[in-house]
């Protein structure tokens, strides 16, 4: 039995992960601020998560967390993390001094992408690459089975390349990031632009209705034919096939794949991606990287980090 630490600047999930990598028992809590309070929150969690599966505490063989922030994964350190408000915390030796069990940590989003990779839209597959359509748009390479982060641990930051050069201004800093395009705050951007000028537009009514405009909203009017929202989504999807071509370009793994928000739009999304991908593809001939939905949403955050 292997345990698995999501851990989030709101909330710390956990989970006991067993062989068949299923979460056999799972808990979770608000983030205290400071790094002590949260080694002590997550030792609370482990031995919760024994009583609760009636297993003894030797029985555990490791415990991983995923991590928000820069992360070296040798040392087992947050170098820094924004929403934790951590600077150099050696947090994998700090629990693993509490519980007297091996701990290791990693990225939150690579954990992810592991997990994902193991036990849900990878699980056939000898490759993947995971994209996230959140509000930033994050991911993890897997490759050979192993989360590729460089020689360093920063490595496989999908959502700042560059798509659009002196473009939208990046969180991160630089210009024309595909996080600026293709995250759900980009969606939005060209939701918002476009409502302006289609005040008519299907988009309007629906985000009045729901009190104001979502990652969902240019794609609900889409559907339903609205032409203003029907171009938002293409210009949407074409930023999306763009980033996408350029990682298979790079990697050719055997899956794609797209997590978070976004991706509830289903089928529907990969239907409208698929082609614009293809006729940016490098020609490969037979093989090609197959595109799929993430499955385990949440779920990939605490297997993938029983997973490390
Ligand atoms: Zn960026």
């Amino acid at each position: 039995m292997r345990i698995g630490i999501d851990l989030g600047g709101t909330n710390i999930a956990a989970g006991l992960v067993d062989e068949k990598l299923s979460i056999a028992a799972r808990d979770s809590v608000r983030t205290p601020r400071g790094a002590e309070n949260v080694v002590r929150e997550m030792e609370a969690l482990v031995r919760s998560l024994c009583e609760q599966a009636g297993i003894n505490f030797q029985e555990i063989e490791s415990v991983g967390i995923g991590s928000p922030g820069s992360i070296d994964t040798g040392a087992g350190t947050v170098i820094y993390s924004n929403n934790l408000g951590f600077d150099n915390v050696p947090l994998a030796g700090m629990l693993s001094g509490a519980l007297g069990v091996p701990v290791r940590i990693g990225n939150d989003a690579n954990v992810a992408a592991l997990g994902e990779f193991h036990a849900g839209a990878g699980k056939a597959y000898e490759s993947m690459v995971l994209v996230t359509l959140g509000t930033g748009v994050g991911g993890g390479i897997i490759l050979g089975g192993k989360i590729y982060d460089g020689f360093n641990g920063m490595g496989g930051e999908v959502g700042h390349m560059t798509v659009v050069k002196d473009g939208a201004p990046c969180t991160c800093g630089r210009k024309g990031c595909w996080e600026a395009y293709a995250s759900a705050t980009g969606l939005i951007r060209l939701t918002k632009a476009a409502m302006e000028s289609n005040p008519n537009s299907l988009m309007v009514s629906i985000a009045d209705e729901k009190g104001k405009v979502s990652g969902r909203t240019a794609f609900l009017a889409a559907r339903q034919g609205d032409s203003a929202a029907e171009a938002v989504v293409s210009e949407y999807c074409s930023f999306l096939a763009c980033g996408a071509a350029n990682l298979i370009n790079l990697f050719q793994p055997a899956v794609l794949c797209f997590g978070g928000g976004v991706s509830h739009e289903g089928q529907y999304l990969i239907d409208r991606v698929l082609p614009l991908l293809e006729s940016e593809l490098y020609p490969v001939g037979e093989k090609k990287t197959v595109l799929r939905l993430a499955e385990l949403g949440n779920d990939a955050g605490i297997i993938g980090a029983a997973m490390l």
